[in-house]
């Protein structure tokens, strides 16, 4: 059988749910072994536990160690199960990070799936909703899918409780994406989102996030929400070019001063800006494992991550694709796959 060193380059969750998602795709059974080993909590997470169950669904799947703090599991699919699928976190875990581990198998499968993911929408270190649907949806369509999704009720950190529902319909091949230029600049938006806390601090962090980008003052606005599900705050910007959306957000916590999640986020959209390419260092992550499967595409992105080389090298393990990073300005870099 297959075995997967979950421990190896940056060892996160990224490494279970990619081989999940391949595993599901290839109908192969596989063994993943030191799962989040260089993480500060290592194992499974209630998060990475869903990831799993969610898959073990829709392969129709044995699993053994699947529990909380596991750090190997066994995973035989025996099929690939399109319709309804409800998926619940438990608790503000990423919804969206079940969601990238059934999808691509989900495009693969025999009919159209919906799914209901109940959990965080919004959490740090994870996309949040706003990603998912403004930039990396229309590119997944861009790839001959039909995917949509809906925000039913928003989960931010740390209390959860969101709903979203993903519509997804076959696609038995994705088209190679090539995305090598933003294009032109047609819309920049900063939103600064508060759930059952005080307006100043979206105040504060449009104030903070304007001194860093020097937009004009259209472009930024408060969203005030209440009754939802215990306290939240992020700041999402968009960026709208010709040929991609990207988003950016920062997430409020505890003993962080709303100024200083602002400013973080404001530099990242502002060096995203300043490197002149399409893709940032998130979306050029979600956007490797489509290419892969796709076959063949490149991006200019920023400079990757250890996350986007890890994930670079666990597909190239895994499915023998091959795949080049050069760096082409100070700032840009080249990522091409192809086979
Ligand atoms: P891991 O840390 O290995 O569990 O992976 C986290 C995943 O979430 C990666 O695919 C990251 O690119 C993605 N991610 C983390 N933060 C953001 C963000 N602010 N926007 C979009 N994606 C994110």
């Amino acid at each position: 059988m297959l075995t997967i060193d979950g421990s190896v380059g940056e060892g996160g969750g990224q490494i279970l749910r990619t081989t999940l998602s391949l595993s599901l795709i290839a109908q192969t059974p596989v063994r993943i072994t030191s799962i989040r080993k260089g993480r500060a909590r290592p194992g499974l997470m209630r998060q990475h536990l869903t990831s799993v169950q969610a898959a073990a669904a829709v392969g129709r799947a044995e699993v053994t160690g699947a529990a909380i703090g596991s750090q190997e599991i066994v995973f035989r699919p025996t099929a690939i199960v399109p319709g309804a699928h409800t998926f619940r976190v438990g608790s503000a875990g990423s919804t969206m990070l079940v969601l990238q581990t059934v999808l691509p198998a989900l495009l693969r499968a025999p009919g159209p799936s919906s799914l209901t993911l109940e959990g965080g929408t919004h959490n740090p270190m994870a996309p949040p909703f706003d990603f998912l649907e403004l930039a990396y949806l229309p590119l997944l369509r861009r790839m001959g899918t039909e995917v949509a999704a809906t925000l039913v009720s928003p989960g931010f950190y740390p209390a959860g409780g969101g709903v979203a529902r993903v519509e997804i319909a076959p696609a038995p091949a994705l088209a190679p994406l090539e995305l090598l230029e933003r294009g032109e600049i047609r819309g920049r938006r900063v939103v600064a989102t508060v759930s059952n806390l005080p307006r100043h601090v979206a105040m504060r962090e449009l104030d903070a996030a304007a001194a860093v980008l020097g937009w004009a003052p259209e472009c930024f606005r408060p969203s005030v929400l209440t009754g939802g599900h215990g306290p939240g705050n992020v700041v999402t910007i968009a960026v709208e070019s010709e040929h991609v959306t990207e988003v950016f957000t920062g997430f409020g916590e505890k003993g962080v001063l709303a100024e200083t999640v602002a400013t973080k986020v404001a530099e990242e959209a502002r060096d995203y800006l300043a490197a002149g390419v399409p893709v940032g260092e998130h979306l050029a992550d979600q956007l490797l494992l489509p290419i892969a499967l796709a076959g063949r595409g490149a991006i200019r992105t920023v400079r990757p991550s250890s996350h986007t080389t890890t994930h670079l090298d666990l597909l190239r393990n895994l499915l023998g694709i091959r795949a080049s990073v050069e760096q082409i300005s100070e700032r840009a870099w080249h990522i091409e796959i192809g086979r």
